[in-house]
């Protein structure tokens, strides 16, 4: 087994953990690990763009950019965090502009914005342009970016190691343990400060729009080590995913005109949210093409609807919206624009559909996307433990693993890129002094006890269980009974069946026992993760009796701020069970009001 020393170790080298390592690595010793390589992670798959109120092609305001988030969030997001997202962000697309960004120019050589779901003028309450994008590449060109500015800053990289577990001594935690996949070997990385950017984990259900690797590690690592998770019940379906497939196809995608279109061949979003139509929130969007789907009106009956961003269609509805360019001609949009400003988009859906998006519709339907909720911290980045937000000192998260909280009960599209650079820079930024100020505390005798006992479990298992199975069964149960509509029988019967799911994972059997590249093994582990987390947000979700954001039951149909307006702590009680505690949200300046979509 080896041990490495370090500063600062961070975990996960998407946004969040790249933007939190460049920053800690201006004042420490920094490294970061993952399981992936750095420029792998699904942060490079994020389309649409990056929101900042930077009102370069119309007036925006970070106070309106606040405002929507805290709207769009069900007013469960801390209003606190929100003021530093929104003012933060425009000051962090600026330095990645500096590092050498490549985002998109408008005519005038200024970062170029579009619309996007949610996001308006605070006025006249129509679409605002926000979304900074480099065409459908924005987060690829984020990593790329940030990436380059860590390599130029000596952050020692440790490129596809899986981290297992933390190193804790009376739950203050001195490192991770992590296997290294090629080899099989354990490490041991042993730090002042820790910080978790393991990502989502939208791999619990079946459709998603998450790569393989989203298995929620570093989420689960947590509630195991007895800190809780916060928001767990709050997980968001974007509407638009390749149908059968759940491969996402941006919002960007209606912010350039794209209409959604029901089997009678009807335009449907104006009869759900009559002002901001197919731009409305995604949870507000998913909810309708679901009714749709129910009332039978899906494309020829089936499960799915059609996304229309075709030339013919859109200029059409463009005329009747009453769409026109700041020199008062009508919006146009060409097959040439379609190309250059989607043009992965238009890549997938011929590769993966064979259908042409310039000339034809696409079959979409909603698909796991985002997590809301996650492990809960503080501005900085601090991991809180408990209701009162007591930090641990030395354990930090960000990204969508975590929960700050800015996104509440429901995301906006264009909002998780920014929360990666703003708040992966406090993180960093907090993290070095921290480093600064502490010492290296002791590792306990043998760091890597409880890894090493279960993999020699795992190898040398006699049972029957196959890890595909359970996660394949986990998934279906997740789609049918904890996705997009809820309902108290089966969400109980989610909680059995996942409860019965658990009890399995003593009687996996692996067929690869070996130590290079066991990714039987690594599964085993990312398995197991699924089903404590599938466990956490079945809880939170049958405990809470309201609809809100993204949490939407068909027996309380209505918000209920006298009993619900409080986010949510699950813990992992010592029997395995689930004990759940509620905190109080941050209000400032917005008080909590009906929903005007
Ligand atoms: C298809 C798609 C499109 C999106 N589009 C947008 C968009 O346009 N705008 C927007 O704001 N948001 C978008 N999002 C959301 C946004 O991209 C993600 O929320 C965000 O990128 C997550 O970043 P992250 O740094 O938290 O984690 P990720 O980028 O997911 O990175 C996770 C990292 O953790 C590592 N890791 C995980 N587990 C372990 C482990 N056990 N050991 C070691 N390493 C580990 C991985 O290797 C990886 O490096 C999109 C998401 C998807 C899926």
């Amino acid at each position: 087994m080896q041990t490495h020393v370090f500063d600062a170790v961070i975990v996960g080298a998407g946004g969040g953990g790249l933007m939190a390592a460049l920053h800690a690595s201006r004042a420490v010793s920094t490294a970061v690990i993952s399981k992936l390589h750095p420029l792998r992670s699904h942060t490079g798959a994020a389309q649409g763009g990056v929101g900042a109120a930077l009102g370069n092609l119309e007036e925006d305001r970070w106070e309106w950019h606040a405002y929507d988030t805290v709207k769009g969030s069900d007013f469960l997001a801390d209003q606190d965090s929100v003021d530093i997202l929104c003012r933060g962000a425009v000051e962090a697309v600026i330095e990645l502009e500096h590092m050498g960004l490549p985002f998109d120019r408008t005519p005038d050589g200024r970062i170029a914005q579009r619309p996007f779901g949610g996001h308006t003028n605070n006025e006249t309450h129509q679409p605002v342009r926000r979304a900074c994008h480099a065409a459908d590449r924005t987060g690829h060109m984020i990593l790329q970016t940030l990436y380059q500015q860590c390599l130029k800053n000596r952050v020692t990289f440790f490129d596809e190691f899986q981290i297992l577990d933390l190193v804790t001594v009376d739950r203050e935690v001195r490192g991770v343990v992590a296997v290294e996949i090629v080899t099989g070997e354990v490490h041991v990385f042993h730090s002042k400060a820790t910080l978790l950017a393991t990502g989502g984990y939208g791999r619990v259900w079946q459709i998603t729009s998450n790569a393989a690797a989203l298995t929620g590690d570093g989420n689960a690592i947590v509630l195991r080590n007895g800190f809780p998770l916060q928001d767990m019940e709050f997980y968001q379906f974007h509407p638009t995913g390749i149908y059968g497939m759940g491969i996402l196809i941006t919002e960007g995608v209606r912010g350039e005109g794209g209409v959604l279109i029901n089997g009678l061949g009807e335009r449907f979003m104006p009869r759900y949210a009559p002002t901001i139509k197919d731009l409305a929130s995604r949870d507000v969007v998913s909810r309708a093409i679901y009714l749709e789907i129910q009332a039978g009106r899906g494309i020829e009956g089936k499960d799915y609807v059609y996304l229309d961003v075709t030339p013919d269609t859109v200029n059409r509805y463009f005329k009747l919206d009453g769409k026109r360019n700041p020199d008062g001609t009508w919006r146009r949009i060409t097959g040439a624009d379609i190309e250059s400003k989607l043009p992965d988009i238009a890549d997938f859906t011929r590769t993966y559909l064979g259908v042409d998006p310039v000339r034809q519709p696409m079959p979409v339907q909603p698909t796991a996307h985002y997590a809301m909720g996650g492990i809960p911290t503080n501005v900085d980045g601090q991991v809180t433990v408990d209701e009162y937000a007591t930090p641990v000192p030395g354990l930090y998260a960000v990204g969508e693993c975590a929960c700050v909280s800015v996104h509440g009960a429901n995301r906006l599209g264009t909002n998780s890129l920014n929360d990666l650079l703003v708040f992966g820079r406090r993180a960093g930024a907090h993290m070095a002094i921290f480093c600064r100020e502490a010492s290296l505390q002791l590792l306990p005798a043998d760091p890597a006890a409880r890894v090493k006992a279960r993999m020699d479990q795992l190898r040398s298992g006699k049972g029957t269980v196959r890890p595909a199975a359970l996660r394949e069964h986990l998934q279906r149960v997740m789609m049918q009974h904890v996705g997009v509509f809820r309902v108290e029988a089966g969400m109980q019967q989610a909680v059995r069946e996942i409860h019965a799911l658990r009890s399995q994972v003593d009687d996996i059997r692996l067929d690869d026992r070996g130590h290079r590249f066991n990714t039987d093994l690594l599964e085993a582990f990312q398995t197991q993760n699924l089903l404590d987390l599938a466990e956490v947000i079945a809880a939170g979700a049958l405990a809470r009796h309201e609809s809100r954001g993204a949490h939407a039951r068909e027996d309380f149909p209505n918000r209920d701020d006298r009993n619900w307006l409080v986010h949510t702590l699950a813990f992992r009680r010592p029997d395995g069970g689930t004990e759940l505690r509620y905190k109080p949200v941050v209000i400032a300046r917005y008080q909590p009001r009906e929903r005007l979509y």
